[in-house]
């Protein structure tokens, strides 16, 4: 694929999801591994979380984790599924991976369960193709493509980088032409910082329901690392756009924004590996959404 320069870029969003041991993390670290990107945090049960994001010629990919679709849908509660159908539904592609040598999914697995009602194109990923016969994989195919009507049925191997030339050629078109979605190389010294500004925001979206995130923004204002790597000391700034908007952020006597550090506090731990000690702010910044000087600011 050959893109020429100042071409517009293809970029979206992508929602990688599978049962677990499929190979989800194995792709990624494959599709990150070549391409300059960004670290991968652990996938977390909650919506939306960013995986890694392939910056390569032309494109911007960021793949998205959905949550609920990690357990087998008998052990979801409705909510969750509900809330993972959402999510795909906000995506540009969903990439659905199974994988050749696991028993075909139960009926409450498939993926024409997962995908019903969602529009959004869907490629199914036939992962672990290394370890069956060539003469298996066909039926296979034949199998998922009855099942649903996906753009395209991949082989692929995920551990052995086979097939992911073609993935990411028939993913590429289904992402709309655009700018990017992130700045383009996110220095790696500064990618932690950008993680934890998404893991607050995504807390802050979790603790607080879908009115507060389209118009809020996270700034880490500070970083700092004690001598002995011992703690991490992190401060950070919750934008929003309205007043009204402060008191369902900060809560009663401060509990939301409590809930929301601690567990942003707890991710961001597991995340770094190291103690953290984080501070949060709540900041009114009127329409900041339509201040184009903020925004690039912020690195939009
Ligand atoms: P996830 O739970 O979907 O994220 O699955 P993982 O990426 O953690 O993979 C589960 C296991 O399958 C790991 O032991 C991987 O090494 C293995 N695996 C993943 N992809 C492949 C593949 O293409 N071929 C083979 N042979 N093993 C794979
Ligand atoms: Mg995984």
């Amino acid at each position: 694929m050959n893109f020429e320069e100042n071409e517009t870029i293809k970029s979206g969003m992508v929602a990688l999801v599978g049962l677990p041991n499929v190979g989800k993390s194995t792709l990624l670290n494959c599709l990150l591994g070549q391409k300059i990107s960004i670290v991968s945090p652990k996938p977390q049960t909650t919506r939306n979380r960013i995986l890694g994001i392939v910056n390569g010629e032309g494109y911007q990919i960021v793949l998205i984790d959905t949550p609920g679709l990690h357990k087998a849908s008998s052990e979801m509660n409705r909510a969750m599924v509900r809330l993972a159908m959402e999510s795909l539904k906000e995506v540009d592609v969903v990439l659905f991976m199974v994988d050749a040598l696991s028993p075909i999914p139960k009926k409450e697995d498939t993926p024409t369960n997962y995908l019903k009602g969602v529009q959004t194109p869907a490629l199914l990923l036939l992962n672990k193709v290394d370890l069956v016969d060539k003469q298996k994989v066909l039926p296979l195919i034949a199998h998922y493509g009855n099942l649903y009507d996906f753009k395209a049925i991949i082989p692929i191997s995920a551990l052995r980088d086979d097939g992911t030339d073609l993935l990411l050629q028939e993913l590429l078109k289904f992402l709309p032409e655009g700018p990017k979605l992130y700045p383009d190389n996110i220095p790696t010294d500064s990618t932690e910082r950008f993680i934890v500004g998404e893991i607050i925001r995504e807390k802050l979206f979790l603790c607080t329901g879908q009115e507060i995130p389209y118009s809020s923004a996270v700034v880490v204002d500070s970083f700092k690392e004690r001598e002995d790597k011992a703690l991490i000391t992190i401060h950070a700034t919750i934008f929003i756009e309205r007043d009204s908007q402060k008191g369902i952020v900060v809560g009663r006597k401060g509990s939301k924004l409590q809930e929301i550090g601690t567990s942003a506090r707890k991710d961001i731990e597991e995340l770094l590996g190291q103690k953290v000690l984080l501070k949060l702010w709540v900041k009114v910044k009127k329409n900041w959404t339509k201040n184009s000087s903020f925004l690039k600011e912020l690195g939009f």
